[in-house]
């Protein structure tokens, strides 16, 4: 794909993905049939009466792509940007994440089209009461469980599982992961997207021979995940050479000292101006010198037009589908390791499973119990994704989605979901005895 990036369209890119993880698997055409879209999506309007007086409609998604494996599972996003083709493809994504890991979950995603920066609390938790309301037929502890996205947080979650409680007239914790721990959250959930994406980036580093001490780190994004995989790899020696945000970015060659630039960026709202680093642009920190790229931010950051400059050996995607097809490519015959976003950034859902198992049973684990069990369960998919890669000398984002792929088929064909044989190719009826 010389040419460029075909399309930006994230639904059209997972669904491509898909497609192809059907055909390299040889799968019945009716898995990709079931597979193409969701089963499920809900529009609401959201009233909110704003701080001056006036009321705004504020318009709400929820996209239910599979259930074949259990509920569906996935965030709710609250952006300027949220549109209806990001959500079903998010949600599809939660699908071939879910799977990956071992979840006994299918995949589902919420968005809301609204700016949490310009929003009041007061604003915001009407946003976040009105959409579960507006959702609350179509989301349940056995159905379906929201939990935090891109500017959602343990908060808004509260105040959904709130709502939906009062609405059931008892308390529902297992609706909805990424809770306060007051509330029913697990210990270890606000930092396990990042954490797992560490752990990621450890096991990648194994397989080439590096080592983690003074590896140069590079992250595209300062939100929970990457101010989290930020602070856990300065802390393991990785010399952390510029981070972003949304307002712009910093660097330094000798290394940012992490836990300062939190600190600055929890005083002024953002990395930039951080004393004693150099601004950097959030397009130069991609293709900046680095062993390690995290991107942390948001989709198509690199494209076919940057991917060819990028020039770290790892790329960890901490983010949901920052790379497109055509950049994926180019990274690939450049012997990038690729650490695709279905795994990269599946420590979070991980431990969200934990959560929702912990409010099933009412017995709370330690936070060391929740980071251990999410490390052997990243390590576990890594191993078996590596080793499928090798085998098909593929990617390692192609050899995550026919693992994926391939469970929820067995799980649909058990379930007697995908086209029957013809009549004649049936196998005959075994004597019941
Ligand atoms: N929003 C996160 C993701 O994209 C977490 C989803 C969850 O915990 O259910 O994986």
């Amino acid at each position: 794909m010389a040419g460029g990036d075909a399309t930006l369209n994230p639904y059209a890119i997972v669904r491509a993905q898909v497609k192809q993880a059907c055909e390299a698997l040889r799968l019945d055409d009716s898995v990709y049939e079931l597979l193409k879209q969701p089963v499920r999506i809900l529009e609401v309007a959201i009233p909110v009466t704003m701080d001056d007086g006036s009321l705004r409609t504020f318009t709400g998604y929820r996209s239910q792509h599979n259930d074949a494996l259990g509920p569906t599972k996935g965030g709710i996003r609250f952006h300027p940007d949220v549109n209806l083709d990001e959500v079903r493809a998010l949600s599809m994504w939660m699908t071939i994440k879910c799977s990956l890991l071992g979840l006994p979950f299918g995949g589902g995603k919420g968005g809301v089209i609204c700016n949490p920066k310009e929003l009041s609390e007061a604003e915001l938790e009407q946003i976040s009461r009105g959409f579960i309301r507006g959702v609350s037929a179509i989301v349940g502890p056995e159905k379906d469980v929201p939990a935090p996205d891109v500017y959602t947080n343990p908060q808004i979650m509260a105040w959904m599982m709130d709502e939906y409680s009062r609405m059931q007239r008892s308390n529902a914790f297992a609706l909805i992961t990424g809770k306060p721990v007051e509330l029913g959250g697990s210990l270890g959930r606000g930092e396990a997207t990042g954490r797992g994406c560490v752990v990621t980036i450890q096991a990648a580093m194994n397989k080439l021979g590096m080592k983690p001490a003074g590896a140069r780190v590079a992250v595209q994004g300062f939100g929970n995940a990457g101010t989290v995989a930020a602070r856990l790899l300065h802390e393991i020696g990785a010399r952390v050479v510029a981070v972003s945000d949304s307002r712009g970015g910093v660097t330094s060659p000798a290394g940012l000292d992490i836990p300062a630039v939190i600190a600055h960026k929890a005083r002024t709202g953002s990395v930039v101006g951080f004393p004693g680093a150099a601004p950097i642009s959030n397009a130069d920190l991609l293709t900046m010198e680095c062993d390690v790229l995290v991107p942390a931010a948001l989709e198509n950051q690199l494209t076919a037009e940057n991917a060819g400059q990028v020039q770290a050996r790892i790329v960890a995607e901490a983010a949901n589908g920052p790379t497109t097809p055509a950049a994926q490519e180019i990274l690939f015959s450049k012997g990038v390791f690729d650490r695709p976003d279905v795994l990269a950034n599946a420590g979070g859902v991980t431990v969200s499973y934990f959560e929702w198992v912990q409010n099933l049973y009412n017995f709370y684990w330690t936070e060391d119990e929740v980071n251990q069990r999410m490390q052997q369960m990243m390590e576990r998919a890594f191993e078996a994704v590596h080793a499928l890669k090798e085998r098909h000398h593929t990617t390692m984002r192609q050899a995550a989605y026919m693992f994926a792929v391939k469970r929820v088929a067995d799980a649909m064909r058990l379930r007697g979901w995908l086209r029957r044989a013809p009549a004649g190719r049936q196998p005959g009826r075994a004597a019941a005895n």
